[in-house]
Order: structure tokens, then C-alpha cells, then sequence
């Protein structure tokens, strides 16, 4: 049975092949439907359209959103995303600006402690892509700061760090309804990120749904068998969608295939049938 794949990234972001690549490579793979979901960019979506149609692939836009959490991290994915969001990208265009000054700030705090890291260096080697603390890691070892990228964090630019900078981030009460303005359907992506269990889980997911939450990621790369099952019954208990994906990121993750995670992943069509149901019933288009 051909899978489908809801959870990818390409170059916009971070991921190492480029929308039409990646594209391209589900075609070849047998998926059936692809969606696009680069971090906190959605500037690759016409291009993955356009090359769904010249492969014939379905393919649904969507992006993945880090926001604020209290307890481990939360990623939020909008899928069914028009190819132009004009409010969420004008909203991602000032998290990137916020961005951009947040890695200038942690390279004037990396200068004051006597390393020779500079902001345009650290955009070299960036190349195209999202701008992060892990091309900070690689500047810091080139100026003899640290032995390699775990040191760095360790040391330098990781959360307790001396060169740590907080990262600004839009709540899930403003990520949430910006992406349901966008006529998104919205899921919570690999929950097992918020490290809860039991009950408290259950209680944020429910506050989540609250919120607009569609539905949650229970196929994941990085689930356990138990997890698959906890979260398929969570989606029963809350009455909420089921979504899936491998998270495919190219070489960067080069243990992680489009479609088949490390091997054994597989999420049905039916997943995304669902959806569809869901957005009719609701007056979306899908
Ligand atoms: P940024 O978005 O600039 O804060 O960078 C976040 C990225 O840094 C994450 O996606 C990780 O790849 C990487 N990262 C964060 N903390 C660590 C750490 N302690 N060690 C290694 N890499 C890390
Ligand atoms: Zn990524
Ligand atoms: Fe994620
Ligand atoms: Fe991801």
C-alpha cells in the first residue's frame, strides 16, 4: 500500500534537497501525497505545487511552526496552507528579523568574550537556508573556541551557555489561530517533545484543542510502539485528527528516508481522507 508523508523539509529551511527534489524523491519513493513543512517558512510552497503537478504527486502546503512551551518544546504544523499565506508570512518575516538580531547579539556577546566570531561569517556558512545556532557552533570552532559543535553548545551558545540569548517565539494561544486564519488544518507535532505523560498530557492537548488543535502527529521517526499507541488512542479519547510523517531532513539526518523514517515508518492515506472529511465538514478547501 502506498504511504503518504506529512511531515518533510527542504532547503528553505534546513533540509538538504531543494522543494522540486524532495518532490521528485517522493515520487520515486511510491508516496502517494507529500506535504511540505519547513520551519517557520513557507517560502517553498509554490515551488513544491508546481512540481507535484509536473510529477504528478499530491502535494499539501504547509509549514512548522517552534512555539513557546512551558515543559520540553512544542512544534505546530498548518497543513492545507494556501500557496501565499499573506498574515502567517508576515508574521514569519518579523520572527525572522527577531532572528536575524538574535544571532548578531549572541556573536557581539562571542566577540566580548575574546572570540573572533563574526555575524557575516556565521551567514557564510549558513549558505541559503535558516541562520541558527548551529552554524554559531561551527564559526565558534573555526576561531579555536571549542573542539566541536556539542562543545560549543556546551560551553558558549547552548541554554546555559555564556553566550546564550533566548530565542523570541510566538505562543501557541497566537500560533494556533494565525495558522486556522490561514484556513491550516493544525496538528501537534511529535508530542512526545512536551515530555508529559498521563493525565497533564492529556490536559495540555485538551487545552491545545481549545485553541483550534485539529489534530496530533501520532506516526512519527521517532516513536516507540507505545507512543504510536498512546497518542492513536489520545486522537480517539479527544476526538481529535491523526497525522504522520517522517520529519525527512536529507543528509543533514541521513538515517531518516522520506515516507519510511528509519525503515519501518508507514502512514496510511486514510489519515489524510480524514482530514479531507473534516475540512469539507467545515468549509475548507482540500
Ligand atoms: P536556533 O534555532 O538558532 O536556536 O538553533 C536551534 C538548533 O540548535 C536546534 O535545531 C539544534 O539542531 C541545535 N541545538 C540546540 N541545542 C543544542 C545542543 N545542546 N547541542 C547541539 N545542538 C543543539
Ligand atoms: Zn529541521
Ligand atoms: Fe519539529
Ligand atoms: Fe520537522
Amino acid at each position: 500500500m502506498p504511504g503518504i508523508d506529512l511531515h518533510t523539509h527542504s532547503t528553505i529551511s534546513d533540509g538538504t534537497l531543494t522543494p522540486t527534489e524532495l518532490v521528485a524523491l517522493g515520487k520515486r519513493s511510491g508516496l502517494r501525497a507529500l506535504a511540505l513543512t519547513d520551519h517557520d517558512i513557507t517560502d517553498g510552497l509554490p515551488e513544491a505545487l508546481a512540481a507535484g503537478v509536473e510529477h504528478d504527486l499530491e502535494i499539501i502546503p504547509g509549514c512548522e511552526l517552534a512555539v513557546d512551551s512551558a515543559t520540553g518544546f512544542m512544534h505546530i504544523l498548518g497543513l492545507f496552507l494556501p500557496p501565499n499565506p499573506v498574515q502567517l508570512n508576515a508574521k514569519l518575516e518579523w520572527l525572522r528579523e527577531r532572528r536575524a538580531s538574535r544571532n548578531t547579539r549572541i556573536c557581539d556577546k562571542l566577540q566580548s568574550l575574546g572570540l573572533d566570531v563574526t555575524y557575516e561569517r556565521v551567514l557564510e556558512i549558513a549558505g541559503d537556508g535558516t541562520v541558527g545556532r548551529p552554524h554559531i557552533a561551527k564559526a565558534i570552532i573555526e576561531a579555536g573556541g571549542a573542539d566541536s559543535v556539542q562543545n560549543a553548545f556546551d560551553v558558549y551558545i547552548g541554554d546555559s551557555g555564556r553566550a546564550y540569548l533566548p530565542k523570541d517565539k510566538l505562543t501557541p494561544e497566537e500560533a494556533i489561530p494565525l495558522l486556522k486564519k490561514e484556513g491550516a488544518t493544525v496538528i501537534l507535532a511529535h508530542p512526545y517533545t512536551l515530555k508529559l505523560d498521563g493525565e497533564p498530557e492529556a490536559r495540555r492537548i485538551k487545552d491545545l484543542k481549545e485553541m483550534g488543535l485539529d489534530g496530533i502527529e501520532v506516526i512519527y521517526t521517532e516513536h516507540t510502539r507505545t507512543m504510536t499507541e498512546k497518542y492513536g488512542k489520545l486522537v480517539k479519547d479527544l476526538d481529535l485528527l491523526a497525522s504522520g510523517g517522517s520529519d525527512f531532513h536529507g543528509t543533514v539526518k541521513p538515517d531518516i528516508s522520506l515516507g519510511k523514517g528509519r525503515g519501518g515508518l508507514h502512514v496510511p492515506y486514510a489519515l489524510l481522507e480524514a482530514m479531507k472529511e473534516a475540512r469539507a465538514k467545515q468549509g475548507l478547501p482540500v
